[in-house]
């Protein structure tokens, strides 16, 4: 594209500079961090008006302390997550308690899901291709005897995977259900937030300019050069860009709000991240006067049940009388719309009849209340990504470099047992700033 065809309201000239970077999530910062390290010229455009993207640490009204409304724990070996915190000299906390199952209003003395691992991973290693995992279990667990099988297994995708089952890649879950990943989940002490903050100042301090409240609308290239304009009609122009926007976004269709536009457009890429999966979540966190439920549920860490809202946890080995409820996947897809009141008065009745608690107690103990609707949340739209059939070439493919110009990164483009965290968006950008600088 000849840059002539800019429009004139981008010809105000911004400086030429050597990276903009689009997104300040864990992606973004820390590529911000080693390009500016390794001496490039950063600018790095957030819509949002705070950092961290789908990481966030905040207090809201009436709570004691900072909760996460986003990304809580640390999954797996993690070594990038774990060897930047220990650079921040930010440590972490095993989580520990235990782990209850309520079904039909009585608690199970059973593990569940993971007393049938065993047997869905001897079909699942037999597997010689690919396919979703709904279509997996049809073939394999038909029969009535296997109806709780099923039913956990899906439950499982659904909840933790924020997967809809008709379309997750049951290799990709063989390879996560084989390791001990899900029970190795400590938090970073005070939450991600603090790592997020230390990784921008890291990045400041090399010289990089970290804008927030800058939505961008367009990013408009030709190569070598690149102008990107904000909805505010701003334009940056720089010799390569830098992409970090959820998979939610890169999905959006050209009439829907939020949709990011690239003159000229990227078929090929547009192609490949509607193939992948991107899940829903809705979280609810809830702090209240004391642990009530202590009696009935000693030491409880997590509660899976079948409940409306199905998934708890509390902060333990911290006391704080905290409890998080989480709808994922389809479920929450199905609650998309719902209104914050809506879906709190859902989860009060889940809980009343979970722990056996009438509802006026349980409100009566109430002291602060959050609902973070993902689904529906602007610069998201979901939030995490999940692995489809044919998923790994699809993320190579939404991962590939246009021109030396255009680069992507983000936790959707990642592909590994560690997809969907902070983990996999540090390792994409740790691969793509590499790429980036092998290009000067
Ligand atoms: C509810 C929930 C729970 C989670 N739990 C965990 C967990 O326990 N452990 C874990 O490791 N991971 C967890 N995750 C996943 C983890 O949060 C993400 O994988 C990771 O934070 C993604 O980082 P990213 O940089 O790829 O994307 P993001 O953090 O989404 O960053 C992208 C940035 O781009 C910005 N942006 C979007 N559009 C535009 C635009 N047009 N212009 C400018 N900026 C734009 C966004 O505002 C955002 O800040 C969770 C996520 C959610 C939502």
């Amino acid at each position: 594209m000849n840059p002539d065809n800019f429009s004139p309201a981008s010809v105000s000239q911004s400086p030429l500079i050597d990276v903009l970077i689009i997104g300040a999530g864990a992606a973004g910062l820390l590529a911000a961090r080693q390009l500016a390290s390794a001496g490039q010229q950063v600018r790095l455009l957030e819509a949002r008006a705070y950092l961290g993207g789908r990481a966030h640490t905040l207090t809201p009204p009436s709570f004691t302390r900072p909760i996460e409304a986003g990304a809580e724990f640390i999954h797996g070996e993690a070594p990038l997550t774990r060897g930047l915190l220990r650079e921040a000299s930010i440590g972490w906390q095993d989580t520990t308690g235990e782990t209850y199952q309520i079904r039909n209003g009585k608690v199970q003395d059973d593990r569940a899901f993971f007393a049938y691992l065993p047997l869905l991973l001897e079909k699942l290693q037999a597997l010689d291709h690919d396919l979703p995992l709904a279509d997996f279990l049809a073939r394999e667990f038909a029969g009535d005897e296997h109806a709780t099988l099923r039913a956990m297994a899906t439950q499982f995708t659904e909840g933790y995977d924020a997967a809809d089952p008709s379309r997750a890649s049951a290799w990709a879950l063989r390879e996560e259900w084989a390791t001990d990943g899900v029970d190795d989940s400590p938090r970073p002490v005070g939450g991600y937030g603090p790592l997020l903050h230390w990784l921008a100042a890291q990045a400041q301090a090399a010289g990089a300019t970290v804008q927030l409240s800058a939505p961008v609308r367009e990013i408009r290239w030709q190569p070598g050069h690149a102008e990107v304009v904000t909805t505010a009609g701003t334009s940056y122009r720089a010799r390569q860009v830098l992409c970090t926007v959820p998979l939610g976004v890169w999905q959006l269709s050209e009439n829907q709000s939020g949709y990011l536009r690239f003159t000229p457009e990227l078929p090929a890429h547009r192609a490949a991240a509607a193939q992948l999966g991107f899940g829903s979540v809705i979280k609810i966190v809830l702090e209240f006067e004391e642990n009530f439920w202590r009696d009935r549920l000693p030491d409880m860490e997590f509660l899976l049940s079948d409940a409306p809202v199905p998934t708890w946890w509390t902060q333990l080995p911290d006391p704080r009388p905290l409890l998080t409820g989480w709808l994922a996947g389809p479920a929450a897809q199905r609650h998309r719309a719902d209104s914050d009141e809506a879906i709190l008065a859902q989860s009060l009745a889940s809980l009343a009849g979970l722990l056996a608690t009438p509802l006026a107690t349980l409100q009566a103990q109430l002291r602060a209340s959050y609902v973070r609707n993902w689904g529906t949340e602007p610069y998201a739209y979901g939030a995490y990504s999940y692995a489809t059939v044919g998923s790994q070439a699809a993320r190579a493919a939404l991962a590939t470099p246009v021109a030396d110009t255009l680069f992507f990164a983000g936790e959707g483009l990642h592909h590994g047992i560690d997809s969907g965290t902070v983990e996999a968006a540090l390792a994409s950008a740790q691969a793509v700033v590499q790429a980036m600088l092998n290009t000067r």
